[in-house]
């Protein structure tokens, strides 16, 4: 065992109040891994609160222990731990008033290392892959809902197992937690094919509009949009993964319209090679080569422009 992770294995140890944590828009690898580590630490007599800002999204409550999760909160902590998350910015809400994490667990080769110690492995396909690894190093345990979580977590990161960091030891721990009574097919649908009737309308008024210039398949979504699909959620619905297979782009671009001065925008790079987390970093965001995102001020035109711009830009360089 390294020094960090005797480090960590200590803090964990001496710590009887734990509050854990992750970033803004939750995705599965966030969840997953928040609710693992919550749920070990519970099973090792720990009280633990475990905080999303934008709470938990109804896609995911199938999730054991989902219902724990809270937008803020409450009282004091020994120990704050922070998984799946890049920068303290990214945290949002769920720790405003206290101080930045003690731990920082993630994958992310953006993460500017914000905590007092600082598990960043960009190697590994998900947060719930490094959690995997070492949780049992730090004495918890994992029994079937932890590793439905973990599963979770590997499962929804990689867009199951078809991400280029897809590695050997993703694949050793799914067959791992699959021994430990993950039910695959069941967390595969809930939690990657499902959608809802108004997700899918929502692809389509995306998808009328789906444009294809230079290498980059791109397309808007606006408020209206979201309003007339009737969908209720302010993000593309995972509309970037349908992007994701068309063979003649090299990357997919995503906008959604989030008010008249800001504006999301999800990049993938198809083909390998081609970092998009750079271009996000430009624009104050993150992520991972092949995946990444940022929250920009201004209209979904002057964004779409600027960004496409330094998009083609990277392609050219
Ligand atoms: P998304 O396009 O939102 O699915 O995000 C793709 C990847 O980029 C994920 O790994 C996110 O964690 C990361 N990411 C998305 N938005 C941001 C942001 N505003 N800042 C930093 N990283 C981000
Ligand atoms: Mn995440
Ligand atoms: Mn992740």
């Amino acid at each position: 065992m390294n020094d960090l992770q005797r480090k960590i294995k200590k803090r964990i140890r001496e710590a009887r109040r734990i509050l854990v944590t992750s970033h803004v828009r939750p995705d599965g690898d966030a969840i997953g891994s928040s609710l693992a580590l919550t749920l070990a630490l519970m099973e090792a007599g720990k009280q633990v609160q475990v905080v999303l800002a934008d709470g938990l999204p109804a896609g995911f409550r199938h999730l054991p222990g989902s219902e724990l999760v809270k937008k803020r909160a409450e009282g004091e902590f020994d120990l704050i731990i922070c998984v799946d998350c890049s920068d303290l910015k990214r945290v949002g809400l769920a720790l405003d008033g206290y101080r930045p994490p003690d731990i920082v667990i993630d994958h992310h080769a953006t993460n500017d290392a914000f905590g007092t110690l600082n598990l960043i492995d960009p190697e590994a396909v998900a947060t719930a892959s490094v959690l995997t690894r070492y949780m049992r190093g730090w004495g918890l345990i994992i029994n079937e809902p932890i590793a439905v979580n973990l599963m979770a977590g590997i499962v929804t990161d990689s867009i199951g197992f078809r991400t280029s960091n897809t590695n050997s030891e993703a694949l050793r721990q799914a067959a791992e937690l699959l021994d430990l009574g993950v039910n695959m097919s069941k967390l595969y649908y809930l939690s990657l094919v499902r959608q809802t009737f108004p997700a899918a309308k929502y692809w389509g008024v995306g998808l009328s509009s789906l444009q294809l210039t230079d290498g980059i398949a791109w397309t808007s979504l606006t408020l209206t949009d979201r309003k007339a699909a009737g969908y209720s959620g302010d993000d593309d619905a995972d509309l970037i993964n349908v992007l994701s297979s068309i063979e003649e782009a090299e990357i997919a671009v995503v906008f959604v319209e989030q008010n008249k001065n800001k504006t999301k925008v999800s990049w993938r790079a198809l083909k390998p090679g081609i970092d998009v987390s750079q271009i996000a970093c430009q624009f104050g965001g993150g992520g991972h080569k092949a995946a990444a995102g940022a929250e920009i001020t201004g209209s979904l035109q002057e964004v779409r422009e600027r960004v496409l711009e330094a998009t083609r830009g990277s392609l050219k360089g």
